[in-house]
């Protein structure tokens, strides 16, 4: 089993019920447990797109899927979840994507893996310091916990209810 860290967000609709929903699909996935999720973080948008705030999650997943299968699986539930692709980094119903894949580096043209962004987004570093706060990111080699720390964002990341237990 690899441990892969799957990050989840939401600006558009009833976001916790997608968020929900989408944790339930995530759990069924073959081949895959469910090992946590963090509390949802609300959190504002990053980049020039004026949208609304999103709610965000991560979810801690032990998988025998390759990285390309999971990230098939990915985007089907963003499908099912009835997410339309409309503008590049605009508000979205749901979005899935693959933040770590236990060690390994993928840079492929439709798969990058670690995500390129993940070690400067406060709404992903925070939910993650809350499931594995020493994971150490392969490229950077810094802990979760220390990228979060030396992080320099004056966006609003807080910290709302949990949805697992
Ligand atoms: P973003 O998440 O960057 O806002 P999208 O959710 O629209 O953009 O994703 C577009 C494409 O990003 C996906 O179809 C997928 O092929 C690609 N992609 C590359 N790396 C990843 C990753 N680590 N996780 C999820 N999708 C990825
Ligand atoms: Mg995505």
């Amino acid at each position: 089993m690899i441990r892969t860290f799957v990050g989840l967000g939401s600006n558009l609709g009833d976001r916790e019920a997608q968020i929900r929903r989408a944790v339930d699909e995530l759990a069924k996935l073959p081949r895959t447990t469910m090992a946590h999720v963090s509390s949802l973080y609300d959190t504002d948008p990053v980049g020039d797109i004026e949208q609304p705030p999103f709610l965000n999650a991560v979810a801690w997943l032990e998988t025998q899927l390759t990285p390309r299968e999971l990230l098939w699986n990915l985007l089907l539930i963003e499908q099912r979840l009835g997410r339309v692709r409309a503008q590049k980094w605009g508000p979205r119903t749901i979005d899935l994507d693959i933040l770590f894949y236990g060690v390994s580096i993928v840079e492929e043209a439709d798969l990058v893996v670690p995500h390129p962004e993940a070690h400067q987004r406060a709404f992903v570093l925070a939910p993650l310091a809350e499931l594995d706060p020493d994971f150490v990111h392969p490229v950077t080699k810094l802990s979760i916990g220390k990228m979060l720390r030396r992080l320099k964002t004056d966006r609003a990341v807080r910290k709302g209810g949990r949805i697992w237990t």
